[in-house]
């Protein structure tokens, strides 16, 4: 009983205490806007009005979650450190990061979706920093500009600023506002993972192909997988993302994780001629999606795996030996089908 009456009295002076620090966190966002407002260097009249993050060419601000990590959750950390949120910053978004991501967004009349999208990017950048400003807000900054992150806004971190600003094409005065967060926070944006060299051959290639295929009425793509849900990496979505440009999402339940790869035009050019010279109808099961064998050229790009020939399922009847013969002379070095282990309903063609 008596423990339970002093964690009682713990709890509520720890209450106290965040509103005491959340208090001073948005009185200080207060001063800061006003200061910012007093610049107008960033265009911005007062920082608490922006609601919209700006959209920029040069990507999307990196929408972080739980199981997300990096310099940008580190960034993310460093801000709410700033609030008065006791968070390490070690670069792991998990448990205690969201918590304290979705009390701020509260805070802040956001969603509550503990996640950092490009709202509570903006109220959590809500500083103006210039010479002389300490602490993790100016930490935060410093990650993002690849300084050593001391807290301290001297003159190398106000330098790196203005050579930032510069090169950004933003008004090189120094000073991190609204503008430059926004820019400082998108451009390290977690980048691709680059594709393997000699795996792919241009991305533009493979897209315009990849656009082609989605003309050929008689190739079809799964939209789901036999043995995992995820529905961004199915043979459906693969092709469609490569037609938009932006590569073929592999699974996160796979070996390699969730990434972006091209899918190898040699490939993709072989699916033309099997539809265009030979006249046959398939459907891909898979490219870069689902679970394959751990070292699988499916990771990279490089592998079709079709279920259904002719509308007729393979195992059941679909010529499936012809097709095989078929990859082989275009060039696929490695053709899996029907009395090969695990493929018994399905063929598989890989390239280099
Ligand atoms: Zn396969």
């Amino acid at each position: 009983m008596r423990k339970n009456v002093r964690s009682l009295l713990l709890q509520s002076l720890t209450a106290a205490l965040l509103a005491a620090s959340a208090l001073s966190a948005v009185s200080t966002t207060g001063d800061q806007a006003s200061a910012s407002a007093k610049e107008g260097a960033h265009g911005a009249t007062n920082t608490a009005r922006i609601t919209t993050w700006p959209v920029l060419k040069t990507g999307a601000s990196p929408v972080l979650k739980t199981g997300s990590q990096g310099t940008a959750v580190r960034t993310a950390q460093h801000l709410l450190a700033a609030r008065g949120y006791t968070v390490k910053a070690d670069g792991v978004y998990g448990r205690k990061t969201a918590a304290a991501v979705r009390s701020f967004q509260q805070r802040a009349n956001l969603k509550v979706d503990g996640a950092v999208g490009p709202q509570t990017w903006s109220k959590l950048t809500a500083f103006t920093l210039r010479t002389g400003a300490k602490g993790p807000a100016v930490k935060a900054a410093q990650l993002q500009l690849g300084l050593r992150a001391d807290g301290v806004f001297g003159k190398n971190t106000k330098d790196a600023v203005t050579s930032f600003q510069t090169r950004a094409q933003l008004k090189a005065d120094g000073i991190v506002g609204p503008k430059t967060w926004n820019t400082l926070v998108n451009r390290t944006a977690p980048a691709r993972p680059a594709p393997k060299p000699g795996a792919t051959k241009p991305a533009t290639s493979s897209a315009a192909l990849a656009h082609q295929l989605l003309n050929k009425h008689g190739i079809t793509y799964a939209r789901n997988h036999s043995e995992t849900v995820d529905f961004s990496s199915t043979a459906y979505q693969n092709i469609h993302d490569m037609a938009k440009g932006i590569g073929a999402a592999t699974s996160g339940n796979s070996h390699v994780g969730r990434k972006r790869v091209q899918l190898n035009s040699d490939m993709l050019r072989a699916l033309i001629t099997l539809h265009d010279k030979y006249g046959y109808k398939l459907q891909i099961s898979e490219f870069v999606g689902g679970v394959h064998g751990k070292n699988s050229r499916h990771y990279r790009g490089l592998s079709f795996d079709a279920n259904y020939i002719n509308g007729v399922h393979v195992g059941s009847g679909a010529p499936h030996k012809n097709v095989m013969k078929l990859c082989t002379t275009l060039g696929a070095t490695e053709v899996r089908g029907p009395g090969d282990p695990g493929h018994n309903t399905h063929i598989h063609c890989a390239w280099k």
